[in-house]
């Protein structure tokens, strides 16, 4: 993929290209922002740019340096990801002793650091040696969530470009190329993404994810019943994090739909074709136990994340959000 087919990232990509245009390239790059926005397409796109054979300010995604860059079987660039967890200090030895060999065949070397956050301290201090000293003609392009968590000394290092998640515009043209644009998955996918194209795509190729809807939200707009709980959760076994994340930012929508219907808003609702059961559901429930029905699924996200038993965190969400209907 070239930066021209690159959505909603024109303000990262505009730095790169003029840093190429004017070859004032930093030795080495923070490319920051959160998950599926683009930055690892963006760093490998720069990558073929430095190595191209067309030297233009894109890619051409035709010669044999592109095509080997995409395949990353390129002698010079190197992609680094965690090892069981971790970004080791082995790893950056081992990227120490070759950055100390000649360019094979390209113009660049580049070494991708995915998830730099994730470096230990030994190997941080590690690659902090190299940046100091930084060979010659050689890119570091580091990836993260989060500068937080990277020593300030390697971030002082780097220069920092900045991703964001997309604008609804950006997001409505790529979903475009799959979906017609009024469609209800297309609509469900703009909110459940969140700006994020690698969720976007993920979610074009969810077949389910209407059908998931439509049973979650069928439980949720009548009176929330035991055996429906169970059921659901046992349903649920299969389910990885990340469709169980969806799952309840659905469940969210749904009352985040009756916090604004509360509030006497109507046009901001997501789950509009519902909004008959919305209008009478707004009803069983007080302004605070909406809140604090969010509050409780927000938290389960969480817990999930940190590898809690799955279906008592779910069981316990479901009894919670069962009492809060009907509480004055
Ligand atoms: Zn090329």
């Amino acid at each position: 993929m070239s930066f021209e087919e690159i959505k909603g990232q024109a303000r990262a990509i505009k730095i790169l290209q003029k840093e190429i245009a004017t070859s004032s390239l930093s030795g080495a790059y923070l490319f920051v922002g959160p998950t599926g926005v683009g930055k690892a397409l963006t760093a490998l796109t720069f990558t073929k740019i430095l190595n191209c054979k067309s030297d233009q300010l894109d890619s051409c995604d035709r010669c044999s340096s592109c095509r080997k860059i995409d395949h990353l079987n390129h002698p010079d660039v190197r992609v680094i990801i965690p090892e069981e967890g971790s970004i080791k200090i082995e790893q950056i030895r081992d990227l120490k002793r070759q950055t100390g060999y000649k360019l094979f065949e390209g113009k660049k070397k580049v070494w991708i650091i995915k998830e730099a956050d994730k470096l230990t301290l030994e190997a941080a201090n590690s690659l902090l040696k190299i940046l100091e000293e930084p060979p010659p003609d050689t890119v570091f392009i580091l990836i993260s969530k989060t500068q937080e968590r990277l020593l300030p000394t390697i971030l002082s290092r780097c220069e920092i470009i900045r991703f964001f998640p997309l604008s609804s515009e950006a997001l409505d043209s790529i979903i475009a190329d799959y979906l017609p644009p009024d469609s209800r998955k297309a609509d469900l996918i703009k909110k459940l993404a969140r700006g994020r194209v690698g969720e976007v795509l993920s979610l074009i190729k969810d077949e389910n994810i209407l059908k998931t809807r439509e049973v979650v939200l069928d439980i949720l707009s009548k009176k929330i019943s035991l055996e429906d709980i169970f059921q659901w959760v046992s349903k649920c076994k299969d389910y990885g994090t990340t469709e169980l994340e969806r799952i309840l930012d659905i469940i969210i929508f749904w009352f985040g739909d009756l916090l604004i219907l509360k509030q006497g808003i109507s046009r901001r609702v997501v789950n509009y074709d519902r909004m008959e059961e919305l209008k009478s559901e707004k009803e069983t429930y007080c302004y605070g136990a909406i809140k604090e029905a969010i509050e409780t699924v927000e938290r389960t996200k969480g817990y999930l994340k940190c590898n809690v038993n799955q279906s008592l965190a779910l069981e316990a969400m479901w009894l919670k959000l069962r009492q809060y209907q009907g509480r004055e």
